[in-house]
Formats: structure tokens, sequence, C-alpha cells
């Protein structure tokens, strides 16, 4: 069932674990995605970048997006991840996102809080949640890494901003990680602790090592991003597919194997973040 980012989030919290949060690109990692989230009765959110929700590509996911968390035996949400503006979250309520996410994190910090308020308002006219951003989490290919979030700046920007979701950075990134990243699990204890226990969101969840992942959930992060390992996972399987003999031709006979090859990564990752039968309870 298509459900709200509030709804997805309580039940994390309510049950201690982490939601985690899969980007699709296109109906197959979608399909793969959600036969992950059944196969494992786990709630799940599906989110996709801005570019996807521009008219030209989301004409066309959105509605897939929408359809398979219509059709979904688990609570699925539908996230807008890294929204820079009100123009892309805005068209995304139009899309039907019942999540979105404002990323102010390269703005200062007023105005990081005041951007993310007036998202946060707006959707809330349509029963919708925000995830913000605070403390900016970069790429792997970022020379330094951005200062980590505070507790003090996280207390006061989930207060005036009414976020239902903070993004922090902790010592993740975006992208293929040359080294494993070490977390600092303390600074997530200590957000967690000066907000009141806001939800906090960790991006950059792919090659993030297992034990760190757990500790990260334990210590209060409640929705986790995987995007890089789901391409990693569909291509790498077209490129097996295309160098082998029997390669199908039929594109929706080729795409069978790499639908499976997301749905089995994802499984790994639902049950790391402890979501696996939690969609019943
Ligand atoms: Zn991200």
């Amino acid at each position: 069932m298509l459900v709200s980012l509030k709804e997805v989030l309580s039940l994390a919290e309510k049950g201690g674990f982490c939601v985690p949060a899969f980007n699709v690109y296109n109906m197959e990692t979608a399909m793969g995605v959600l036969a992950a989230a059944e196969a494992e009765r786990a709630p799940i959110i599906m989110q996709i970048y801005p570019r996807l929700m521009k008219e030209e590509a989301g004409y066309f996911l959105a509605p897939v997006v929408v359809a398979a968390a219509k059709k979904a035996t688990v609570p699925v949400c539908f996230h807008l991840d890294h929204g820079p503006s009100e123009l892309e979250t805005t068209r995304s309520l139009r899309w039907g996102a019942t999540g979105i996410m404002l990323d102010g994190s390269t703005l200062p910090f007023e105005e990081n809080i005041a951007l993310t308020k007036r998202v946060a308002e707006t959707c809330a006219y349509v029963g919708v949640q925000v995830e913000g951003e605070l403390g900016h989490v970069g790429t792997t290919k970022d020379t330094e890494m951005d200062p980590f979030t505070t507790p003090e700046d996280a207390k006061r920007f989930v207060e005036e901003t009414g976020v239902a979701c903070l993004a922090v950075a902790v010592g993740t990134a975006h992208g293929r990680y040359d080294k494993p990243p070490k977390l600092d699990i303390q600074r997530i204890k200590d957000i967690r602790e000066a907000t009141g226990g806001a939800a906090l969101v960790l991006h950059g969840g792919s090659g993030v090592p297992d034990e760190e992942i757990r500790a990260a959930v334990k210590a209060g992060i409640r929705k986790m991003n995987f995007a890089t390992d789901i391409c990693y996972a569909f291509l790498d399987c077209c490129r097996e597919q295309l160098n082998s003999p029997d390669c199908p031709v039929a594109v929706d006979n080729f795409m069978k194997k790499p639908i499976n090859a997301v749905r089995d990564f994802c499984i790994t990752r639902i049950r790391l973040v402890g979501a696996d039968g939690k969609a019943d309870q």
C-alpha cells in the first residue's frame, strides 16, 4: 500500500529498526525493489532523483512507482530524493509523491531553515512530510569532507522547520568508496538526544560496512539510502548477460535477471537494517 513518509518512519520508531530507502531508475529497478520488500515483508521507501521527476521521465516513471506502491502488500512510501528547490518539490507532489526531501544543505544555515520550513508547510497542506538535510553529505570524489552536523544546529533545525526526518553528515558520502567509511556513531547518538529523538537519515549507505550500519541503526538512524549499489547490481548483471552466448534478445526476457539481481541485493539490506518482517506489526 502507498503510505506517507510519516507512516513508515513511525513503524521504524516503534519497532526500533530502520526503513531502507531504495533509489529506482526505471520500471525494472522498481520491480526488483518491490519484489524484495514483499519477499521480506518489509516497509520500504522507493525514491527517485529530481531529474527523473522532470516532465519527460516523470510522466512515465512516477506512475510506475505509484502503481507499484498501490499494488504492494507492504507499506511503500514514494519519496523525492534531494529536491533542490520548490520547483522540484511541488512538481513531485503533483506526480503523487508521499514523501519529499528538500536538500538545502549547501545553503547558509538560516536559509536552509527558511526554505525547508516553507516546503514542509506547503507539503503539509496535502498531508506529505519532509526530510531535510543539515551538514552536507558530499560525494566519494570530494577531496575533503564537509564539517559534520552538530547536535546544537540539528536541534534548532528540527524545531524550526518541522521536518519528519533529518539527513545528517556523520561520515558517509554518495558513490563508491575507495576505502570503507568510518561513521561517527557517537555523534548520531548525540544528535538523537539533542533533538528529542528525531528520526535521522543516513545517505550514502552503499558500501558502508555491515557492522557500521548496524551500529548506526542502533544509534537512531531510521531511514537509510541505497542507490549506487542498486545500479551496480543491475548493470553488472546486464553486462554478464550481454557477454554470455545465450543472451536473450527480447528486452523483457533480458530484464528478468537484472530485476532479480536488484531484488537479491535489496533483500540483504532489508535484513541488515532490521526491516524484515516489520510490515505486519
Ligand atoms: Zn543522498
